[in-house]
């Protein structure tokens, strides 16, 4: 075990231009520990409440994702409902019920106190500060976030930006964060707000990493279909934290985490977000195989190459 993800669980109802889908299986430390769980046995904090469907549990099991962590209490879980316009760039969240959320303020297993890398998926930054302070001393910390934190609980959110090594967030988050239009500038004026990493997501465009002096633009996967963008950030980060948690797995390792090894992550990052978007709720993310991902690997690498 060497990775931590907290993060919401959640039956969601999606709308697309196409389509309306209700009860599927996500949240943001699902779609998250899934997409780690192609690169590593991530540990999972979160909670559920007794209407989660006990075969979408089975599935964590199935994929050696550690449950010592995941609570499920009387009551209902958590719920999120969002509708996509256009191109599928633009989204309405309708409504957010936490539900057994409300009150969760886990204490840590005694085992996940050490380990050494951290996802903080998107959930509220108080709780993200939460889990934060139950570990000891973490190699690497990556923290997503959203507009709405930006807009109701921006004093947590900076505080945690000081304490993380790489802030995840898609470009309009990073321009209300900032006041920044450019997000060139934006990506710097994030960097000077704790984390040495920032990554800046723009969905069918792609993502930007910006590091000390260095700077690296990901193009996305080409896709002609996309069925519903929900959950893409969550398993980008996901891939990302599984990536380094693989790479890194042996605890003495001494090499350092650096921009070369940061870019890397960021196309298996983006590898897995590709898979996501393929269709509504977790299923596409949850029947990847393995040589799919070295296959979009092969593909990044000519698409980012001249
Ligand atoms: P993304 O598309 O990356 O923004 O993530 C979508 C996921 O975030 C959905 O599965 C939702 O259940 C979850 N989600 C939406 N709002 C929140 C929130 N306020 N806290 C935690 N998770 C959320």
């Amino acid at each position: 075990m060497s990775l931590l993800v907290l993060g919401s669980i959640a039956l969601d109802t999606v709308k697309t231009p196409l389509e309306e889908r209700k009860e599927l299986f996500g949240g943001t430390a699902s779609y998250a520990s899934i997409s780690a769980s192609f690169f590593t046995n991530p540990s999972l904090v979160a909670i559920v409440g007794d209407d989660f469907p006990s075969e979408y549990i089975e599935d964590f099991q199935r994929r050696n994702i550690d449950l010592s962590g995941l609570q499920r209490v009387p009551g209902k879980t958590f719920r999120w409902s969002g509708e996509y316009f256009d191109n599928m760039n633009n989204r309405k969240t309708h409504s957010t019920d936490l539900n057994v959320f409300a009150d969760f303020t886990p204490t840590l297993p005694e085992a996940y106190s050490t380990l050494p890398f951290i996802l903080l998926a998107n959930i509220g930054p108080d709780l993200q500060l939460h889990v934060l302070d139950q570990l000891q001393s973490p190699r690497f910390v990556i923290a997503d976030t959203m507009n709405l934190w930006i807009n109701i609980a921006r004093a947590d959110l900076l505080k945690l930006l000081t304490r993380i090594d790489l802030l995840s967030l898609n470009d309009s988050e990073a321009r209300e964060l900032t006041g920044q239009n450019n997000l060139i500038q934006a990506g710097a004026l994030l960097r000077k707000m704790g984390p040495t990493y920032v990554a800046i997501k723009k969905g069918e465009h792609g993502c930007y990493l910006f590091g000390p002096d260095q700077f690296f633009s990901c193009p996305a996967y080409p896709l002609e279909n996309i069925q519903d963008p929900t959950g893409a950030g969550d398993a980008f980060a996901g891939g990302m934290a599984g990536y380094l948690a693989s790479r890194f797995s042996d605890s003495n390792s001494k090499e350092p985490i650096n921009f070369e090894i940061l870019q890397q992550a960021v196309v298996y990052g983006s590898i897995m977000a590709s898979f996501t978007v393929e269709s509504f709720g977790t299923d596409r993310l949850r029947s990847v195989e393995q040589k799919e991902i070295e296959e979009r690997w092969k593909v990044f690498k000519k698409v980012s190459t001249f």
